[in-house]
């Protein structure tokens, strides 16, 4: 039997959402229990991708299918399409398999021509309704199938209110409406060159298409890549038959959410429109009445109303947000999905949810968006200013919360405006180590150039500092302190606000609101941890950072980028003279200054910690980020170093390298230079023995982690040096101290040999950043300036360094997970590249049997709820 690709309202369930849709499985589960729902049928999601497949075109097949259930149709509403004695007039709307609210297109009062709105006024006895619905019905049928712009229309509604004195669309009578249609019609023609069609199935079959091709408008390509929504899904389209709410004064159209939206609170929440159709109270043309009114106005469609939210809300044992019309006092339901809402009012419903006995802690925990809960913790913008504000522009949002403050262009300027009391945004064209100070002084980042991985991206996240990054569009003029974005100058002082969540960058300033996290958070957290397996560490350079991600819940630290700790403007020199020296002498006289530094800090990290696991990553800075630039910093090392200025200058061009990503790092600077390996080694046993005196309760293990290792032998080596002065160290201080030794799996060569590599390694850390690096080849940096072009031609569907690659990486990762316990059943395996947080990786690494994801402190809670929900779903 060839494929069905249509499905009346009465074949399908709430089960079916992905070939019917959200709406349509709704629609048929609606009709199935028994509610008052205009009947008709869903075109299913395989139908758009056969669209799709067939090159934008519904094939004769599909075309057959959809006629004979009109037929159908007609039969169940005893109407009859085109029909001059009882017309049947349908809508027409998308439904996608997860909502999309306002992504798609929908087409009211389909099926009206000439002749059959002549009929209608006369049959209604109403003529101005007949007129209404096809008025808007061309405009709608003109704007979405047709695309000629809804503006022409609303030109020459204006015109005839005007030449009438009045103000209202409902003052039009209906010989005004008749004249507006004849106009539309006539704007059609001069638009389009041909008739307005006038064949009801011909309007259909366009309708449809529009629909499907309204999958793959720039909108809703934007807001599923933002939501995780693959676009094989599709969309299904939904033809039902007409209920009017624009009969006259005793019908209406409302929509509804069955708990407040907004703050969780159990009231019904509404707004209701008499005399209109849906998108009078979407367009906002006029202002509707609080839902309560309802209940004076339509008592009995009221009463019968709650009755469904009831129902509704405990078939579906969730919130629901509900669309329905009132035609002649008789109420129809026309939509019920569960209603999108805020983080915290997530939070209420759900522990409402299980309070009242309706839904499971596990289905609590299922029910929270993990990407939702950034916004609980970060300040956000104040709404109603935002909805003023325009948008000029919008990049990565790499680092979530809001910010709003006087541009400046400098980390020195950021830190001396903001020593004055000023709130600064800072704009960079990348950062590089040297602005860290700035960084931490502003309320936000903006910067030119750099991918979710890249340096200014990481080091705010790890600060929860709001940070947009890679905008490209911006014309930056740094010499002259100001910049060009979205067709205007911006100098320095002038007032930007950014939103780290969403990306966008606003012309002005917009007051935030800080994070407040309420009871019901540590409820549903506390839950998240009752049911995942994967631990979940946090990635963290400093005690302070630590301590913000301890109690974020964090149970140890995965990766501590070491290099990091060297970002502060004292303590810059003091590396810069180890990558400068060009003897061990000199290199250990700069060891000698980085040593103490290094092992107090360790010591603050482990207290900070109480006894957690903590992994140190040795040294791994991409040199270029730390040589110095400025002359100024040139002339201080040369004096430090006592060199001369050229000889400095000699070293530093000597360091060149034509791409220092893959350069000179990681496990090669110990490789070359194993004295940097011994100090590191010394710093991490030492204050992990005075850590372990001061708490004798706590049993002190540290993890030393080897990064950039693609050859056993490397490992090894750089092992041996560890292993040698460990030992040593904790000989002499007579303790009998463990320590682990393992290494980053970031090369793709360490992946596919991670049999060899674990017999010398106690643990795998996946170090996705650069592993995703070099398994595409592009860099992590600069791939921003070309992915847009990848989504724009579905090549890619998500940013690869936000969201892990499962096909390619991912396969890199698991294989080297099996590997890796084949020869060493005892390993223990991580993650801490910044997929780490990434609720749909996260996923991944507990499918995969990783121990621990590790990520960004702010990111803890999101990793916490993400680790529960795959737990969860693979239990069932
Ligand atoms: C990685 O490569 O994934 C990683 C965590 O290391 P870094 O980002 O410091 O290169
Ligand atoms: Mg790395």
């Amino acid at each position: 039997m060839s494929k069905k690709y249509v499905y009346l309202f009465s074949e399908g369930n709430a089960n079916m959402r992905e070939l019917l849709g959200g709406k349509g499985a709704n629609l048929a589960e609606m009709t199935n229990i028994g509610l008052p729902v205009p009947q008709g049928f869903t075109i299913t999601t395989e139908a758009c991708t056969q669209y799709y497949e067939d090159g934008r075109k519904i094939s004769p097949e599909i075309q057959a299918e959809i006629m004979e259930y009109i037929t159908k149709m007609e039969g169940i509403t005893g109407k009859k399409f085109g029909d001059l004695e009882n017309p049947l007039l349908v809508s027409v709307r998308s439904g996608a398999r997860a909502s999309m609210p306002g992504m798609m297109d929908t087409i009211l009062n389909l099926g009206l021509n000439e002749d059959v709105v002549e009929v209608m006024a006369k049959k209604s006895g109403n003529p101005r309704w007949a007129w209404d619905c096809y008025r808007r019905f061309i405009q709608m049928y003109s704007d979405v199938v047709m695309e000629v712009g809804k503006k022409y229309f609303e030109q020459l509604i204006d015109q005839m209110k005007e030449a009438r004195g009045v103000t209202q669309d409902v003052e039009l009578t209906a010989e005004d409406l008749k004249e507006l249609a004849g106009q539309f019609k006539a704007e059609y023609k001069s638009k389009i060159g041909t008739d307005f069609p006038t064949d009801p199935k011909e309007q259909l079959m366009g309708a449809v298409q529009a629909v499907f091709r309204s999958w793959d408008n720039p909108r809703a390509n934007v807001y599923r890549r933002d939501n995780d929504i693959p676009y094989s899904w599709g969309t299904a389209v939904n033809v039902q038959s007409m209920a009017f709410g624009n009969m006259g004064d005793d019908c209406g159209t409302g929509v509804a959410f069955t708990r407040n939206p907004a703050t969780g609170e159990k009231k019904l929440f509404g707004e209701f429109l008499t005399n209109a159709q849906g998108e009078d109270v979407v367009a906002g043309v006029r202002t509707p009445m609080p839902i309560s009114q309802m209940a004076e106005k339509f008592p009995e469609a009221f009463a019968q109303f709650q009755n469904v939210c009831h129902l509704l809300e405990n078939h579906y044992h969730d919130m629901q947000d509900m669309e329905f019309t009132v035609e002649n006092g008789r109420l129809y339901m026309l939509q019920t999905r569960n209603g999108k809402r805020t983080p915290a009012a997530a939070l209420k419903i759900a522990c409402d949810l299980v309070d009242e006995g309706q839904i499971s802690e596990k289905q609590a925990v299922a029910m929270i968006d993990p990407r939702s809960l950034d916004t609980l913790l970060h300040p956000q913008f104040d709404a109603e200013v935002l909805k003023k504000t325009p948008v000029i522009g919008s990049a990565l949002a790499a680092s979530p919360g809001a910010a709003c403050g006087k541009i400046v262009f400098t980390a020195d300027d950021a830190k001396a405006w903001a020593e004055r009391g000023e709130k600064v945004v800072l704009v960079r064209l990348e950062t590089s180590p040297e602005d860290i100070e700035g960084m931490k002084a502003a309320q936000g980042i903006l910067t030119v150039r750099g991918g979710m991985t890249s340096h200014a991206a990481v080091v705010a996240r790890g600060m929860g500092t709001c940070c947009v990054s890679g905008c490209g569009a911006i014309k930056m003029d740094e010499e002259n302190k100001c910049f060009e974005l979205g067709g205007k100058v911006f100098h320095e002082g002038d007032w930007l606000s950014l939103d780290g969540s969403t990306g966008k960058i606003y012309d002005g300033a917009i007051p935030t609101v800080d994070a407040s996290i309420g009871g019901e958070f540590g409820r549903v957290m506390g839950w998240a941890d009752k049911y995942r397996r994967l631990k979940v560490r946090t990635n963290a350079d400093t005690p302070h950072d630590a301590a913000q991600a301890r109690t974020f819940g964090a149970e140890g630290i995965g990766l501590c980028r070491t290099e990091h700790m060297f970002f502060d403007e004292d303590r810059i020199p003091a590396i810069r003279e180890m990558i400068c020296s060009d003897t061990v002498e000199q290199r250990e006289k700069a060891l000698a200054k980085l040593e103490p530094m290094q092992q107090g800090d360790f010591e603050g990290i482990y207290e900070a910690m109480e006894g957690l696991p903590v992994t140190i990553r040795f040294l791994d800075p991409p040199l270029h980020e730390f040589v110095p630039t400025e002359e100024a910093d040139i002339e201080k090392l040369a004096a430090d170093m006592g060199k001369t200025v050229t000889e400095i200058k000699a070293i530093i061009a000597g360091l060149h390298e034509f791409n220092p990503m893959m350069g000179h790092r990681g496990c090669r600077l110990a490789v070359t230079y194993p004295e940097i390996a011994a100090m590191q080694t010394r710093a991490v046993i030492k204050a992990a023995l005075n850590v372990q005196a001061k708490h004798p309760d706590w049993t002190m293990v540290p993890e030393i982690m080897i990064p950039l290792v693609g050859e056993v032998k490397e490992l090894k080596y750089v092992k041996s040096v560890v292993v040698e002065t460990a030992d040593k160290l904790i000989k002499e201080a007579g303790s009998d101290m463990k320590y682990l030794v393992g290494t980053m799996i970031e090369i793709p060569r360490a992946a596919l040999t991670a049999d060899e590599i674990a017999k010398q390694a106690d643990f795998f850390s996946f170090g996705t950043n650069d592993l995703t690096q070099m398994t595409f080849g592009f860099s992590r940096d600069d791939a921003g300036k070309f992915l847009d072009a990848y989504y724009d031609r579905k090549i890619y569907e998500n940013d690869p360094f936000a969201k892990l690659d499962q096909t390619g990486v991912g396969r890199l990762v698991d294989m080297a997970c099996k590997l890796g316990r084949k020869t060493n059943p005892d390993l223990h395996l991580g993650i801490c590249g910044e997929h780490g947080g990434d609720p749909s990786s996260v996923e991944f690494c507990h499918r995969t049997g990783l121990d621990y994801v590790s990520c960004s402190p702010f990111r803890v809670p999101i990793a916490r709820l993400a680790a529960a929900q795959a737990a969860i779903k693979d239990a069932q």
